[in-house]
């Protein structure tokens, strides 16, 4: 650290990414919930051509040709759809912009929500989840602050449906609800249908997960114009050049190609729920999962004791060393082939203890 550090900024625990190996082609990377699927033939045709001789000029800081089809994919107005550099970057600025009052979420969630509190100086409220890692929409009703949910969660995996999550958005007329659905295309109920009933409610998607382009780094949110203004405004504060313009095109070229990614995470779907039966007939206790991966343990083995054992073994999952999940691991959903792979692997090791 420097001298110079401000001093608001000397304590913060920063975000650990998962692991991104440079050998990464040794692996069987299982690890950052990443599609195993390449982007569509288009994305890679989008990238590869034209675009690319263009990167000499600035790109288009309004999005406007991306938004038109997003906002006519989604069913929205233009005027309701913010996109920026990655998801995280719109948490970030939900984090910076929307929480003078505090900020309530799940005390087992996405790891960033912490590290956003912090860096905002913003009071957070993790409340625990259920033993089975359930969400009780009770205690979010009448937060009287921002509430912050992931849904399907992280790195649970458990969803919640939608007359839930309209409890938590009647209950809370004065307060945000941002819902952050990185996942929701794996199984989960999307809430961008109800931003046209409620004018308190933010929901965040991604393009990093099941339209494979977590290299693009593309994010988006939907709600009310007025939301969409605010996060816009600062937006044009920071940085109004954060989507490239080699990601705008290949955004633009995966909705013209909506069906192939319907299909891959049909095929993710069928592989998550193949791997959770394999591994119950291992013994593990595999927690319902509305998301590209499972969070799964087993008696027979602690979670980090297996974590480096398949690492070993050249297969990388994520592990959290929170004492509350620390005997877990959670396991992207890759192909059949992958996760046959992991299988063996996970058999092997328990044989060896045997
Ligand atoms: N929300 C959740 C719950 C996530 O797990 C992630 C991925 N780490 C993100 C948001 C951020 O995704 P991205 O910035 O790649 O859009």
């Amino acid at each position: 650290m420097s001298r110079f550090l401000n001093e608001r900024f000397r304590t913060i625990e920063e975000y650990t990414p998962g692991e991104q190996p440079q050998n990464m082609h040794e692996f069987v990377k299982l690890n950052t919930n990443e599609s195993p699927f390449p982007p569509s033939p288009g994305v890679i045709a989008a990238v590869n051509g034209a675009e690319a001789e263009k990167l000499r000029l600035y790109c288009d800081p309004d999005c406007k040709v991306l938004i038109s089809k997003m906002a006519k994919l989604y069913g929205v107005g233009q005027e309701n759809i913010f996109l920026s550099n990655g998801s995280d970057d719109i948490l970030n600025f939900i984090f910076m912009i929307f929480c003078d009052d505090g900020v309530v979420y799940p005390e087992i969630s996405y790891g960033f929500y912490k590290v956003y509190a912090e860096l905002h100086g913003v009071k957070d409220i993790k409340v625990p989840l259920k033993k089975d890692f359930s969400l009780d929409p009770a205690d979010y009703c009448g937060a009287g602050k921002t509430v912050v949910i992931a849904n399907p969660n992280a790195p649970t995996g458990r969803a919640i449906g939608l007359d839930e999550i309209e409890k938590i958005l009647k209950s809370n007329p004065d307060n945000l609800v941002v819902i952050d659905e990185a996942y929701v295309d794996f199984g989960g109920e999307s809430a961008v249908k109800l931003t046209k009933k409620y004018e308190n409610l933010l929901v965040v998607q991604t393009f990093s997960k099941s339209r494979s382009m977590a290299g693009a780094r593309l994010g988006f949110a939907v709600g009310a114009a007025p939301i969409i203004a605010d996060l816009t405004k600062i937006k044009y504060s920071t940085n109004p050049y954060n989507i490239n313009r080699l990601t705008q095109a290949a955004a633009c070229a995966a909705i013209d190609e909506d069906e192939y990614y319907r299909a891959n995470a049909k095929l993710i779907m069928e592989n998550r729920e193949y791997t959770s039966t394999e591994l119950q007939k291992l013994g593990f206790e595999v927690i319902p999962s509305k998301a590209n991966f499972i969070f799964a343990k087993s008696d027979k083995i602690d979670g980090e004791e297996l974590y480096q054992l398949l690492k070993e073994k050249k297969i990388l999952i994520r592990h959290f060393t929170i004492p509350a999940i620390s005997q877990y691991n959670r396991i992207t959903i890759g192909t059949r082939d992958q996760m046959d792979i992991f299988l063996e692997a996970v058999k092997e090791i328990l044989k060896r203890r045997i």
